[in-house]
């Protein structure tokens, strides 16, 4: 096992996470956490913040971003670790993959809205701290706080994914340009979660092997949205794909997350962890 409790992935204010940058570092620290990085949705506005606490706090830090991608039809997300946060094309890269994001959202409400959903669009922005980053889960928990759902994953299955009402497809960065804008800017690109994406083998072989192609060099085997086996089968694909592995929460919220910051197991020891090629951007 990799015995470093590195969290490596979760959402603040700044993008669809309940806490500042400040109380997640606070949370993560007083969990045990050694390693972080936050990685907002397309937003890296939380990394000089979350920085200075997480080095208030004793923890190392590593810049982080979770970048929005479309891949053969569907939603991908690239983590970005230890790039350099002041990077221009980076920056303008994510201000891109978020400009859609504010028509999205009308888009979903007149959605909600024939399905007798009236005014969601006002109520999702009474949740968003980050006008730029408004996101599913804001609808989500507009619908649990006004009564329509019970929980946000209520809210998904009925309304948010493809089928439902207020389901807008939408076309994020390509998977090249996110690759390449955390690798010129001295970052290593990370598969989030792979076992989240409703992919056929084929298609999951010709993710990572694009993937790798434009230069990604990670994959997360241990996160909040895998299981058990999930964490033995990604283990396995990082082997076979030459990718180091990475740890993270995912957390978004104390009421929503089932795992929270620093919470999981260690790695799986056969694996390079990603911090190991990551060393001198630890800071
Ligand atoms: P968006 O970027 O606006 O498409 O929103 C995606 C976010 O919605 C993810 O990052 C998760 O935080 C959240 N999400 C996606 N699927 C679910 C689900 N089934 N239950 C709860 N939250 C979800
Ligand atoms: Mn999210
Ligand atoms: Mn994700
Ligand atoms: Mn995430």
């Amino acid at each position: 096992m990799s015995i470093l409790n590195a969290d490596l992935h979760c959402h603040s204010v700044v993008s669809d996470g309940t806490l500042t940058p400040e109380a997640l570092a606070a949370r993560a620290a007083a969990n045990g956490v050694e390693l972080w990085a936050l990685t907002d949705h397309d937003e890296i506005a939380g990394q000089h913040r979350a920085a200075a606490a997480a080095h208030a706090h004793g923890m190392k830090y590593l810049t982080g971003t979770e970048i929005s991608v479309t891949f053969a039809g569907e939603t991908v997300h690239i983590v970005g670790l230890g790039f350099d946060p002041d990077d221009p094309a980076m920056r303008q890269g994510l201000l891109d993959t978020r400009g859609g994001r504010g028509e999205r959202a009308r888009e979903i409400a007149a959605g909600l809205a024939q399905a007798g959903i009236k005014d969601a669009y006002e109520g999702a922005l009474r949740y968003v701290g980050n006008p730029e980053l408004i996101s599913r889960t804001h609808f989500a928990r507009h619908l649990v706080e006004s009564g329509v759902c019970k929980d946000t994953s209520e809210v998904f299955r009925r309304y948010l994914v493809d089928g439902k009402p207020g389901y807008v497809p939408h076309r994020w960065a390509s998977l090249k340009d996110a690759v390449q804008w955390i690798t010129a800017a001295g970052g290593m690109a990370v598969i989030a979660h792979p076992a989240r994406y409703k992919f056929t083998a084929n298609e999951e072989y010709a993710l990572f092997t694009e993937f790798k192609a434009h230069g990604g060099r990670g994959v997360e085997v241990v996160t909040g949205s895998h299981t058990a086996a999930e964490y033995v089968r990604y283990a396995a694909t990082a082997s076979e794909f030459g990718l180091a592995a990475s740890r993270g929460s995912d957390f978004h919220s104390p009421d929503e997350s089932h795992t929270d910051l620093g919470k999981l197991p260690f790695l799986p020891g056969q694996l390079t962890p990603v911090w190991e090629l990551l060393a001198d951007r630890i800071r």
